[in-house]
């Protein structure tokens, strides 16, 4: 389960200047090489699947890691690899096919393949990048079902490597704050969580509104999955047990998926949430209802900037990019051997509960809601 810094809140200066990223996940010990000077001693990361998120994010993002940096891609689409070896300066030898990519087992200069591909990809793709020793970041949601999960972990363990899932939102500090208050109870008891992430895509082509075998639902799956990662690491505990309802409203779109989805859960200490999933709507916030105060982000899930409140307060300003600081954190942890925030569990037990919610909208029931 997600677990927070405690020191990250008693000293915020830190992340109010651009040093966030490296401020929050801590940086003695290690000896990282600048960009400009020296042998660079970064962890290299290849990112397999050069579609939206990879192009829009994470190539970026790398171009401002401490301790990790592009060091090669895997695609299918050849035609993409000259804008990418322009823009990041890979050389021949950096660029994998699909069919190829087993040979990364003999390049030293890769440490990390990072699975970006349509959700049903990430298992056979983690099993691959695992074979060839490498560790393994994958994109939420983690597979399709707790069995295929359960599969990439073990693939990983036989491995021995290491596994961190997508989850930029654990690495960013509006998220801490949120967990921060409702833990240390600055208003009083946390009492009820509220939270919708949904846009308008139900007309889209992409595989995510049209193919249900590469993504596993509709918006459960890919949006849903935010707001059920805050009400669980908000609370600090697993839900208990889970209500849902579901509606498709355009009859000819979305075959086989949810178009939206609504979820109501149970967590110990009679704390209730509600969730919202949609790609028929436009929504993204957060509301934390305690006993003596209300806090929230209106901005919640987006790669920011976030935006957020305590009562009437707007939350402090902060300068952070979300996936530098979660891919430098998994170098550090394997720099370092430490455990994975954002780690394989993480990732299971979220489908966990994603199977329960496609449970409960299809019976009509409470489903309860068991870990293993
Ligand atoms: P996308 O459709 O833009 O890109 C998917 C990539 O996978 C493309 O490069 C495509 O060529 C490749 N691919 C390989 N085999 C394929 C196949 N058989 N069919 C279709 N495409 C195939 O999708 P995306 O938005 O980049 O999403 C990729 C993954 O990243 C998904 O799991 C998604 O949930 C996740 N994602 C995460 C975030 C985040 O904020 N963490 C944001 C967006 C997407």
């Amino acid at each position: 389960m997600f677990t927070m810094s405690h020191s990250l809140y008693s000293r915020r200066r830190f992340i109010k200047n651009s040093s966030a990223a490296a401020a929050m996940v801590g940086l003695t010990g290690i000896a990282c090489a600048n960009q400009s000077s020296g042998p660079d001693h970064r962890l290299g990361v290849a990112l397999l699947g050069l579609g939206g998120y990879a192009t829009g994010q994470l190539g970026p993002a790398l171009l401002h890691t401490k301790y990790c940096r592009l060091a090669g891609i895997i695609t299918g689409s050849p035609d993409k690899v000259p804008e990418w070896q322009e823009k990041y300066g890979l050389s021949d030898k950096s660029v994998y096919s699909y069919d190829d990519m087993d040979r990364i087992a003999d390049d030293d200069d890769i440490d990390i393949v990072y699975v970006v591909t349509p959700n049903a990809l990430h298992l056979p793709y983690a099993e691959r990048a695992a074979a060839a020793g490498k560790h393994v970041i994958c994109e939420k949601p983690m597979e399709i079902s707790s069995e295929r999960c359960r599969q990439m972990m073990a693939a990983c363990e036989r491995a021995g490597v290491k596994l961190q899932i997508g989850y930029r939102l654990q690495y960013d500090p509006y998220h801490h704050e949120m967990i921060r208050l409702a833990q240390e109870e600055v208003h009083g008891k946390l009492k009820q969580i509220h939270s919708a992430f949904s846009f308008f895509g139900v007309h889209g082509s992409n595989w995510r509104f049209t193919d249900r075998s590469l993504a596993g639902g509709g918006p459960m799956m890919d949006l849903g999955v935010y707001p059920l990662q805050a009400t669980r690491y908000i609370n600090q505990a697993e839900p208990l047990s889970v209500t849902a309802q579901q509606i498709n409203s355009y009859p000819d779109r979305m075959d086989g998926m949810e178009e939206t989805i609504m979820w109501q859960m149970r967590f110990p200490n009679d704390v209730l949430t509600h969730s919202i999933a949609s790609y028929a709507a436009r929504d993204n916030y957060l509301t934390v209802n305690a006993e003596k105060g209300r806090y929230g982000l209106t901005t919640a899930y987006t790669y920011g900037p976030l935006a957020g409140y305590v009562n009437g307060d707007d939350l402090f300003a902060y300068d952070h990019r979300q996936q530098t600081a979660q891919m430098d954190a998994f170098a550090l942890n394997i720099l370092k051997d430490t455990p994975v925030k954002a780690d394989g569990q993480e990732g299971l037990r979220d489908v966990i509960c994603i199977e329960a919610i496609y449970e409960a909208a299809r019976t009509g029931r409470e489903v309860k809601i068991d870990m293993g």
